[in-house]
């Protein structure tokens, strides 16, 4: 076993400093917590009324079929597993949340939330359905101005200009950490499968003391360099690389890239709301906060806006950046925006950048994993 191996492996989550339910129990003892579902919440917005943004489970199928009880079957098992946790009180951060944030990305989710809000206390942000007009500046910005209002009001605090710039300077510096440490994978070979990319994301998106979190990423970025430097090599230099890109992938998705690392080639790059997506743009440190917040948010690269074209930008530079060899496509059963936008990614990725790409739809159960392991290992070998 190599040092980069015994390394990944001694790095269980549940051992670490600060992570997990249990810090989110100790946190709560003095502070309030604010559930968030997607990467168009405004974390520092949250961090700036003194709360604790958390991420709410959502990506495993252990409480859909209690979610089935309230919501379709022919739903994105990312709207059930989110409802189902909520349901069964089986996510332990939905449990101390005193406050959700929800957003109408798609149509699913926000019809979604109207049920969530019988459980707990949410809060919707409208959320424009394009981002090239100057009133979607306008709309989205004042979306800012009511949750700013709604977390004054409900934690009795005051949202200064002040705060909001240091939970802005706060938030940069875990973006471009955890930047540094992805990126790493642009070495030709790439020094990280890409579980072990999802495995530090997760990390720190758990770890709710951001500079504790930063410097545990810091860490793991200087092991993974000392032992490259040393001359460690543990992918072969021929082990096609590949992208992954859209629907946010985790936990009973990483059956993905677990098969593609498994038919030897190596995800380089996370496009999905897990990766890339959310950390990519930094939030300008130099205009008025509420401007700079709104202008980064909007700019997600989400299918759910119309038209999406920044995830055409984003995917070129990517695709050139980590000198992808193969794209994979993966979108969630029933996620009609991605879904619809795979013809254009396939013809952008197959036409524009002149490499092959696949598309997988999937949801959180393991029953496909023997049709997909076959696809995707044709397509690997392929490359
Ligand atoms: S894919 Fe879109 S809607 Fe889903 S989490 Fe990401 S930004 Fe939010
Ligand atoms: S994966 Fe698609 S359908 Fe599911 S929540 Fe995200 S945008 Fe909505």
């Amino acid at each position: 076993m190599s040092n980069l191996d015994e390394f990944f492996e001694e790095l269980r989550p549940d051992e670490l400093d600060g992570y997990g339910p249990i810090a989110v129990k100790e946190l709560k003892k003095e502070k309030n917590v604010v559930g968030t579902y997607c990467i168009f919440t405004p974390y520092e917005l949250i961090s700036a009324a003194e709360a604790i943004p958390v991420t709410l489970c959502s990506t495993s199928d252990a409480t859909i079929k209690e979610a089935e009880q309230h919501l379709p079957r022919n739903l994105c098992p990312l709207i059930k597993s989110s409802y189902g946790y909520a349901l069964t009180d089986k996510c332990p951060y939905f449990h101390f949340a005193d406050l959700v944030v929800g957003e109408t990305t798609c149509d699913g989710k926000k019809k979604m939330y109207e049920y969530l809000g019988r459980m707990t206390p949410v809060h919707v942000m409208q959320l424009p359905q394009s981002n090239n007009r100057e009133e979607d500046f306008e709309n989205w910005k004042e979306e800012m101005i009511i949750l700013k209002n709604a977390l004054e009001e409900k934690f009795n605090v005051t949202i200064t200009d002040q705060r909001l710039k240091e939970e802005i300077k706060k938030k940069n510096l875990e973006r471009e950490t955890l930047k540094e440490f992805y990126q790493l994978s642009q070495l030709t070979p790439p020094p990280l499968y890409g579980t072990e990319i999802l495995q530090v994301l997760d990390i720190s998106k758990f770890t709710f003391d951001k500079s504790l979190a930063n410097q545990r990423t810091r860490n793991i970025i200087e092991e993974v360099k000392k032992s490259y430097n040393n001359g460690e090599r543990r992918i072969s230099e021929d082990a096609p690389r590949i992208l992954i890109t859209g629907c946010p992938i985790g936990q009973a998705t990483e059956k993905v890239v677990e098969l593609v690392e498994e038919s030897g080639g190596v995800v380089v790059c996370f496009e999905n709301c897990s990766g890339v997506k959310g950390n990519e743009e930094l939030v300008d440190e130099n205009i008025a906060p509420i401007d700079a917040l709104t202008e980064k948010y909007l700019n997600t690269p989400c299918s759910c806006m119309s038209p999406n074209d920044n995830r055409i930008d984003l995917l070129s530079e990517l695709i050139d950046e980590y000198q992808v060899d193969g794209v994979i496509d993966m979108v969630l059963q029933a996620c009609h925006t991605y879904n619809v936008e795979t013809f254009r990614i396939k013809s952008f990725v197959t036409d524009k950048k002149n490499i092959p790409y696949i598309s997988l739809e999937t949801d959180y159960s393991q029953s496909d994993v023997g049709q997909l392991k076959t696809r995707i290992s044709a397509f690997v070998e392929m490359l």
